[in-house]
């Protein structure tokens, strides 16, 4: 299979690009910048869908970059990256005379409104209450075709996604080794997380509907682990693992003053998400709990 890959030079589409070429398909990668294995969004827009049988868009510009200070041009360059692109590929596969089988966008689980008890399967309904939700609702109206029939769309809500070479585990192994990791918030809310591994594997899975399934679907796959943790859970095994104290709490107010309330709620609240519809669709995780996850990631 041929797969294209918006965004795909990040830090998921690098795991995505590893597992698709050892299963034996072939990438190409839609960047900003020209390169080998890539075209550019412009060359999409100009030339049209290459020949793929499978789509997927990845690009965003990151939502925890340290670089960046939380203000409207960082709030607005996350929807126009998200949204922008996603249009983009959504047009080419519509306007292409071979239109991909599989096309897969990947947002995220902040689509779920936080709450301490609420457990959300992918049936659950919800509206945009705030902003990274009023992100997600655009994002996924964007990669909606108007009047296509040949191609399955499949929607995938991500939590954190964890690994070794990007994310947010990236920014929290330096103060992790230091001995300065604690709980964010009051710990207590729900962590929902997934390990790259998994979820490139979600994708792959997504990319590769069963054949009796009639095209145009649409479904919608929760991408977490099934086991559901707390941002309490979380720490103190992470901390075991790294046999390092994680006595350094750090509270709401000051995680909204760094970072934004806005942004810092993925951190400090969360929800408890099932992935009732991908356990269902008979995907096997590598990692299912927070143990094996983390110590494949900083070794036991
Ligand atoms: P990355 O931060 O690694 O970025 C992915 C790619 O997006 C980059 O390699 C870059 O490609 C492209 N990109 C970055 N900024 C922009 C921009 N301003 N305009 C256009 N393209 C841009 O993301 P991840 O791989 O971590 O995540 C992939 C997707 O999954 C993202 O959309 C993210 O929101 C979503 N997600 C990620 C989670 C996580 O924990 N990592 C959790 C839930 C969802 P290039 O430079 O080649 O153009």
């Amino acid at each position: 299979m041929r797969v294209l890959i918006g965004g795909g030079s990040g830090f998921v589409g690098r795991e995505l690009t590893r597992l698709l070429k050892a299963k034996g398909h072939e990438v190409t990668i839609v960047s900003r910048q020209p390169g080998p294995g890539k075209i550019t969004w412009s060359e999409l827009e100009s030339n049209g869908l290459p020949p793929c049988e499978g789509a997927v868009n990845l690009a965003g510009e990151n939502l925890m970059n340290p670089l960046r200070w939380w203000n409207e041009s960082y709030r607005k360059d996350l929807f126009s990256s998200r949204v922008d692109t996603t249009k983009t590929l959504a047009q080419a596969i519509a306007d292409s005379p071979s239109p991909p089988r599989s096309w897969v966008l990947v947002s995220g689980v902040a689509c779920y409104k936080p709450s301490l008890t609420a457990e959300y399967t992918e049936d659950s309904e919800w509206t945009p209450f705030d902003l990274l939700s009023k992100l997600v609702k655009e994002w996924e109206a964007s990669s909606r075709f108007i009047n296509h029939t040949n191609t399955n769309h499949v929607l995938t809500s991500f939590g954190a996604v964890l690994g070794r070479d990007g994310g947010a585990m990236k920014q929290m192994l330096l103060p992790f080794w230091l001995g300065l990791g604690g709980t964010l918030g009051s710990g207590g809310q729900p962590f929902p997380w997934i390990h790259v591994s998994d979820l490139a594997g979600i994708i792959a899975h997504a990319l590769e509907p069963p054949a009796d399934t009639p095209p145009p679907s649409q479904q919608v796959l929760n991408g977490v682990a099934p086991a559901l943790n707390t941002n309490y859970e979380f720490t103190k095994e992470l901390g075991r693992l790294m046999r390092r104290p994680t006595i350094f709490p750090v509270p709401g107010f000051v995680m909204n003053a760094l970072m934004g309330s806005e942004r810092a709620i993925v951190l400090t609240q969360g929800q408890k998400v099932i992935p009732q519809r991908t356990q269902e669709a008979g995907f096997q995780y590598k990692y299912p709990d927070l143990t094996s996850a983390l110590k494949e990631i900083v070794g036991s």
